[in-house]
């Protein structure tokens, strides 16, 4: 059930709902729709207190949330935002999303998402660390290895993780994987910060071939990026490294353009701030060096990256929700841009989705966030295989199976699309192609279980 205060989840529902209807999956099997109601319900909502102690020896209290969505294919699995906007309708649509996306990776996990309305910003280790402990004072009676495996999200990274398990570890005496991005020498997994990152770019690479029968790769592509955090960071790396130009990124503040490409270098010198707090503007004002000469950039205060990153073939959301309207899809559009692939979550607004849709005819292919990040999550699932069977992957092993994931994925979306879709175009929607793929794995393991019936 959506309720009228809750925006994004409504949006995220929509978009399910909508992607289901408007194929032929009702008229061949109308038995799904009897999943609609069912699904779009949390199993379970956890909402608590967070009272903990600041630098100064005051009290500060926060609302911390588990949404328990579904657990029909495995243990709640999905991320922790700390962030000041959050709140029940963003955890619902983040979860929403989680179970389907979940279901994409073809790994054994359920959906779920949390977090908290802290703002991280601007405080020390020692305040972060001791609001993660008085968090999971609360959240670790609700979780586990079998029951519900958190991971970050924007706020909480490799730090917050450490934190938070030490602390689970201390108030349960278990030491068991009941989070996932955890540090290498305590039952990490390699290649999980690159994850999420590398894994839109696979996506992608997928995408070119098929829109360009194979003629086509990264190379020389000019690809816009947003947000400068994890996700971000990797994506562009990793683009780089196949060849592409990444034309921007971007943060809460504004956005960096490169004419000649972001450096390797300056994607270090950003994530090393990142991490204490600097805002781009601060970053490239502070390592002249690496931003200056042929490698200088513009800055645009209070921008996003769409409209004035110049030419572009590729975009890929990065930063948050809603974070390219349907003025910025037009603009993309204009620019050149063919391949859209959300690194965020639910990246672009309803009015973008349809401007991306209603160029597939014209060669523009637009990807979900469920889809085409879904990396994270499959190197999530990858680290509780190994913490399982307390064993390590090498980095090569687990990059492997990530591409095929991230390739099975595609395919997956690709074929379900040409199923069920109703319009002819070349290029499928995968934004069907996702939504009811992840549906139906849902849907079939609700029957099976007695959910729905
Ligand atoms: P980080 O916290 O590492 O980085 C978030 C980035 O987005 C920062 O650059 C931040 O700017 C920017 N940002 C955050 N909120 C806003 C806002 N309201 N407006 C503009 N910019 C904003 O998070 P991640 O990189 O992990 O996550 C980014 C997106 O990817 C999120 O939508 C997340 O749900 C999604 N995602 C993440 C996965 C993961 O494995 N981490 C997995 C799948 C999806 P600033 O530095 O100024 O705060």
């Amino acid at each position: 059930m959506v309720l009228p205060h809750e925006p994004e989840f409504q949006q995220a529902y929509n978009e399910l709902v909508s992607a289901l209807q408007d194929s032929t999956l009702f008229e061949e099997h109308p038995k799904y729709k009897k999943v609609i109601p069912v699904v779009s319900v949390p199993e379970r909502l956890i909402q608590f207190r967070v009272a903990w102690e600041n630098d100064k020896g005051e009290i500060e209290v926060n609302n911390g949330f588990r949404v328990q969505f579904n657990s029909a294919l495995g243990p709640y699995k999905g991320g922790l935002r700390f962030h000041p906007s959050v709140n029940l309708s963003i955890l619902k649509f983040l979860g929403f999303e989680q179970i389907f996306k979940n279901a994409l990776t073809g790994l054994s996990m359920g959906g779920g998402k949390g977090g908290c309305d802290f703002n991280p910003k601007g405080r020390t280790d020692a305040e972060i660390r001791r609001f993660c402990v008085a968090f999971m004072r609360q959240l670790a009676r609700y979780i586990g290895q079998d029951t519900d495996v958190p991971a970050g999200d924007i706020g909480v990274g490799g730090r917050e993780i450490g934190f938070l398990f030490g602390a689970y570890k201390q108030m349960q005496n278990n030491w068991s994987g009941i989070l996932t991005g955890k540090g290498l020498s305590w039952g990490g997994s390699l290649i999980r910060p690159e994850a999420t990152g590398y894994g839109v770019v696979y996506y992608v690479e997928k995408m070119i071939e098929k829109a360009t029968n194979g003629k086509e790769t990264f190379k020389g592509k000019r690809v816009a990026i947003s947000g400068s955090g994890n996700v971000a960071q990797y994506a562009a790396l990793k683009v780089i490294e196949l060849g592409g130009i990444v034309v921007s990124l971007s943060d809460s503040k504004g956005a960096i353009i490169s004419k000649n490409g972001i450096t390797p270098e300056q994607v270090e010198a950003i994530a090393d701030a990142k991490i204490k707090f600097k805002s781009l503007e601060e970053i490239i004002g502070e390592s002249v060096s690496a931003f200056s000469g042929s490698n200088s950039v513009e800055y645009k205060a209070g921008a996003r990256p769409w409209v004035h990153a110049g030419a572009v073939d590729i975009a890929l959301p990065s930063a948050t929700q809603n974070e390219v309207s349907a003025e910025e899809a037009k603009a993309l559009i204009a620019a050149g841009c063919k391949f859209i692939a959300e690194g965020s979550n639910m990246g672009s607004t309803a009015e973008a989705i349809d401007v991306f849709e209603e160029s597939r005819s014209k060669n523009v292919w637009y990807a979900p966030g469920k889809a085409a990040n879904c990396g994270g999550v499959a190197v999530s699932g990858l680290e509780m295989a190994q913490n399982s069977q307390r064993v390590s992957w090498t980095r090569e092993e687990v990059d492997q199976k990530l591409k095929d994931i991230m390739y099975t994925c595609f395919d997956n979306c690709y074929e379900t699309a040409k199923k069920y879709s109703k319009d002819t175009t070349e290029l499928p929607s995968l934004l069907k192609g996702a939504n009811i793929a992840g549906f139906l794995k849902v849907a079939d393991a609700m029957f099976d279980q007695g959910d729905v019936f």
